[in-house]
């Protein structure tokens, strides 16, 4: 067209266009279908809803979705895939004051816009009127028909973008893709405890939820109850929110934030500042690096929630945020710290459904093999000048000693070592009778972990080593050591060249200094050029968890009871006890209770 012409070059869009430009934004991919039908399904009041997929081995090639809710008559059902039909909303108004998940009825058009959908459904309560199937393709209505069928809905989609060869090109694996709708269907049923779901894919059961008035048993069924175990109830009112729900004890922690799950009037919505709040609550229990797990459900004054954010309706808008995120921080702070929390031993009765990709330590074995032997008792150290345990404990001794006020806020209560196993486990009473096992080497890494973190200052303080050491690495490592010279030296480390690849340690930290260890100082600086630096650390985190690592006691050193008594009482002064600072438990608690179960005593 030359643009002398004088017809316009701007037109408007045939409506089949704008569904598929529409559809874009709804549906990015199956698990979007999936979503917007469950929601549907939810909205319309179903009690139990099935979600059944097959694929070949590249991608998903359908998706129904079945529910026994409130159905369609034929004339709603004629209507449902027009643009923009909704029967949740009539006027803006209404926005403020949203019950349901949908309301901008969009989903069944766009999804039909890329796809080949057949409707069955059948008003509940409408007796001997036959139900409707429609089979809708790329907007086109190609059948309308009565059909038996019962009460509720019925949605299958297939085919999904052949139209939109773009969109479909840039779907994932199949595996990505029922990851993805693994991770909306879960957090839909944690969200609706009080329905019951059915994931099914290619005739397999994949996950399967009860209709329950307890939480507490949906989050057992998809997560086992190892998890349950390690969750303690959060409540905390004010008058425009509400925060009910379960979050995790400090020792059971994960590398992402994965496992928090949470929803805000029963939508399951993801929010970067809730999650930060609730991480914020944790304060120093758990590490920069580890997020908790928490499931909780937030019922907000609809006038502050704004949900048509995104198509999708999976971020919100929050008025008051700063509110909202402070009434969040404070409900699982408040939570943690009125707990006891010294993780308990897994009961022996309890039967794990699916198993959380990264649990902590598994509680002891509860038998031990005729032929077990003691553990392998591993030397302190090959070198000469092995420093004693002795020394090592009193490194960490004199820091703590200059604070006893402190111990009065302990987090733990009294503990009585009554006896030690294998060099590795301290083994100790609380007053209320509990059996606490507890990690030698993981409880004394805590200790110095705190104690070198406590030491605010820009530069911590260093004390010169009476000779100063030599250090060979190899020409790779050198460079990652130069690089790092400045961090350390921040640290307490005095290192220079020495030529070539040399260096001469001058100073270390003073908590090291006590230690006079050659060594130790070799293997931290070893640690810090051969471990991969963590994205997610700063550097001072990462020498300040190296330093507290090869500085601590090491599994395998037989202590005293003693020795043991005072690891156990300078643990009992230290900001967060309960876990080392990769996060891993410093200890597991058995109660009288638990062992008798395991006894079958009861
Ligand atoms: P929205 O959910 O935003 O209203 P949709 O396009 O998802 O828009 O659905 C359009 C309408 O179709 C809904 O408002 C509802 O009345 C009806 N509908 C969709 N799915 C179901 C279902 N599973 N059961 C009963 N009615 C449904
Ligand atoms: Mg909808």
């Amino acid at each position: 067209m030359s643009s002398w012409d004088n017809a316009p070059r701007i037109r408007i869009l045939d409506p089949a266009t704008i569904n598929q430009i529409a559809a874009g934004e709804v549906v990015e991919r199956p698990a979007s279908v999936v979503k917007e039908l469950v929601e549907n399904a939810i909205d319309a009041g179903a009690g139990s809803v099935t979600i059944e997929l097959a694929s070949t081995k590249d991608a998903i090639t359908a998706i129904r979705v079945t529910d026994d809710g409130c159905g369609m008559s034929p004339a709603d059902a004629d209507l449902a895939f027009v643009p923009h039909a909704t029967s949740k909303i009539s006027a803006i108004g209404d926005l403020n004051h949203i019950h349901t998940l949908g309301f901008r009825g969009e989903a069944l058009a766009t999804i039909a816009a890329v796809s080949r959908v057949t409707l069955v459904t059948k008003s509940a309560g409408s007796g001997p009127v036959p139900g409707t199937k429609m089979i809708v393709e790329g907007d086109k209505i190609l059948e309308t028909s009565g059909t038996g069928c019962p009460d509720g809905t019925n949605i299958l989609v297939e085919d999904l973008f052949f139209n939109t060869p773009a969109r479909k090109k840039f779907q994932k694996g199949r595996n990505t893709e029922l990851a993805h709708i693994h991770d909306i269907v879960e957090g839909i049923c944690l969200s609706h405890p009080e329905i019951a779901f059915h994931l099914v894919h290619n005739g397999t059961e994949q996950l399967v939820t009860d209709r329950t008035p307890r939480p507490l048993d949906t989050i057992a069924r998809l997560f086992g109850s190892e998890v349950v175990h390690n969750l303690v109830w959060v409540e905390h009112s004010l008058p425009f929110i509400e925060i009910r729900g379960y979050i995790s004890r400090p020792s059971l922690s994960r590398k992402d934030r994965a496992r928090i799950v949470v929803s805000v009037n029963q939508r399951f919505i993801s929010s970067a500042v809730i999650n930060d709040a609730i991480k914020a609550g944790y304060g120093t229990l758990l590490p920069k690096d580890r997020f908790p797990v928490a499931f909780l459900s937030l019922n907000i004054d609809t006038t502050l929630v704004d949900v048509n954010v995104h198509p999708t309706k999976k971020q919100i808008r929050l008025s008051r945020e700063k509110e909202i995120t402070n009434a969040i921080r404070a409900a699982v702070r408040e939570t943690l710290f009125s707990h006891d929390l010294i993780p308990s031993a897994e009961s022996p009765r309890s039967s794990p459904v699916v198993l959380l990709e990264e649990m902590p330590p598994a509680a002891p074995t509860l038998y031990i093999h005729s032929d077990s032997r003691p553990p392998a008792v591993i030397a302190e150290s090959t070198h000469t000048g092995t420093v004693s345990t002795d020394q090592r404990l009193r490194q960490t001794e004199l820091a703590v000693g200059t604070e006893p006020a402190s111990i009065v806020s302990s987090l733990l209560p009294e503990i009585e070592v009554i006896g030690e196993f294998g060099g590795i486990y301290i083994l100790a009473r609380t007053p209320a009778g509990e059996l606490l096992i507890i990690d030698q080497h993981a409880a004394h890494e805590r200790i110095l972990y705190e104690q070198v973190s406590g030491q605010a200052a820009e530069s911590r303080p260093s004390q010169e080593l009476i000779s100063p050491m030599v250090l060979h690495r190899s020409p790779k490592e050198t460079a990652i050591l130069k690089n790092l010279l400045p961090a350390l030296a921040d640290e307490g480390f005095v290192l220079e060249g020495f030529g070539g690849d040399s260096f001469l340690v001058r100073a270390v930290p003073v908590i090291l200094g006590r230690l006079e260890e050659s060594a130790i100082i070799d293997e931290i600086i070893s640690d810090l050029v051969s471990e991969e630096a963590a994205t997610a650390v700063t550097d001072r985190e990462r020498i300040t968890r190296i330093v507290s690592c090869r500085g601590a006691i090491k599994a395998g050193t037989v202590c005293s009871r003693e020795q043991c008594q005072r690891i156990v009482d300078q643990l009992r002064r230290m900001n967060n006890p309960f876990t080392c600072p990769h996060g891993r438990p410093t200890m597991i608690r058995f109660t009288r209770h638990e062992l008798d179960a395991m006894f079958r005593r009861i």
